[in-house]
């Protein structure tokens, strides 16, 4: 038999209405036959209301105890849900992420998930039951509760398709799939039909929201094609899968607000950043002598905390900063390509602190208030509008 996974992100379950328009859906793709699974995120802005909540008792939280209130959003949905469809008729049962057989290694706030043990999800599904499962927490190896990261909900759903051998991945949320831009930025951004996994990879890497990097990596490795589609009326899509087109033009513009810049110098220095950010230092570069790299800060709950240790260590950290890329096949290969990226930055007098290169992307530090700006302007110089 089939089994397809789907997943409903926060605004497609925002409140008990939508939670009954998701309901519909699910029984409708259950009563075509296949075994449904479902992934939910928390009811839209409750993850945001928890850690507020959290914040108003401690500025840098404990993060085990923060893991235990964020996957506490996740659980309010899964009932809701299993209940919903059942007042529909269809047979139905939700689990927590633990339940489901999600083990994650022991880190809170930024788990990995490392093994799915989906015994029991298999176990409901062969009585004919569709499967709720609550995003974004596992359960550690040392039985721990865990949350996997800002947005990690589609992790939860790839990695439970991989396990499952699940036929295809369907995220579902309030956009039709990936633009070349996030469209609330750049009302020219245009609708990608189809992308690489290693593409989508490097765009949520660097903080493209419309989906999790790791729920790419689980597809990636598992073959599964992800389906990315609005629960809102629009019947497009983008279908993530193995490189999708021999286009090898740059096919988006990714930007990132909420980056701090961090350096120093010394070995011994450059560890104790590390070890005080807790390994979250992205796009290092380091000599002999010196050391710089940024971090995002919604990566951060404890931040005040880190702060203060980073400074105490004489790390010098430069706030209020963002990150803006183009990601492409083409972008670190075509020095034409570094050309336009720097001069259509200078061009819009965006100020740039540091450049940055990996084989799929070509990224910009720059103020965190140029941020949306200088993502207009770059994707006007390498999409066009
Ligand atoms: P969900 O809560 O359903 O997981 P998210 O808010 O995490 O949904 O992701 C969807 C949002 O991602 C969109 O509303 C959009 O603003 C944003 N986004 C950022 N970059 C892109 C992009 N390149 N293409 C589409 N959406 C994007
Ligand atoms: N609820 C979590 C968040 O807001 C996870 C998710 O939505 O995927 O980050
Ligand atoms: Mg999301």
């Amino acid at each position: 038999m089939t089994i397809i996974v789907q997943k409903y992100g926060g605004s497609s379950v925002a409140d008990v209405e939508r939670i009954g328009g998701v309901a519909d859906r699910v029984v409708k793709a259950r009563q075509r036959g296949d075994d449904v699974v479902v992934v939910v995120s928390a009811m839209g802005g409750t993850t945001d209301a928890l850690l507020a909540l959290a914040h108003q008792v401690d500025e840098s939280p404990p993060r085990r105890e923060l893991d235990m209130l964020l996957s506490t959003g996740e659980r309010i949905t899964m009932a809701l849900l299993s209940m919903a469809i059942q007042k529909r008729g269809e047979a139905a049962i939700s689990f927590t992420g633990s339940q489901s057989g999600i083990i994650t290694n022991d880190r809170h706030f930024d788990a990995r998930i490392i093994e799915v043990r989906p015994h029991r999800v298999e176990d409901e599904l062969a009585l004919g039951k569709v499967v709720i499962i609550a995003g974004y927490q596992g359960m550690s190896y040392k039985r721990e509760i865990t949350t996997l990261g800002r947005g990690g909900s589609d992790t939860t759903a790839l990695a439970m398709a991989a396990a499952l051998g699940a036929d295809r991945a369907e995220i579902y949320s309030d956009v039709d799939g990936v633009y070349s831009a996030d469209p609330r930025v750049v009302p020219a951004a245009r609708h990608l039909p189809e992308l690489a996994y290693d593409e989508m990879q490097e765009m949520a890497e660097v903080g493209a929201k419309v989906l999790h990097a790791q729920a790419v990596e689980f597809a990636r490795r598992a073959g599964i094609r992800i389906h990315a589609r609005s629960t809102f009326g629009s019947e497009g899509e983008t279908r993530i899968g193995d490189s999708a087109s021999d286009d090898e033009g740059t096919r988006a513009v990714v930007g990132k607000k909420g980056v701090a810049r961090v350096r120093g110098s010394g070995a011994a220095q450059r560890e104790q950043a590390h070890t005080i950010t807790r390994g979250a230092l992205r796009d290092w570069v380091a000599d002999s002598v010196h050391f710089d790299a940024y971090t995002h800060l919604d990566e951060h709950p404890d931040w005040s905390a880190t702060l203060v240790a980073l400074r105490a260590a004489g790390v010098q950290v430069d706030e209020d900063l963002g990150v803006v890329s183009i990601v492409g096949r083409n972008c670190a290969r075509e020095p034409e390509i570094f050309t336009r990226f720097e001069r259509s930055l200078a061009d819009a007098g965006i100020g740039r602190l540091r450049v940055l290169m990996t084989p799929l992307r070509l990224s910009a530090i720059v103020r965190a208030a140029d941020v949306d700006a200088a993502t207009r302007a770059l994707h006007a110089a390498m999409l066009g509008a």
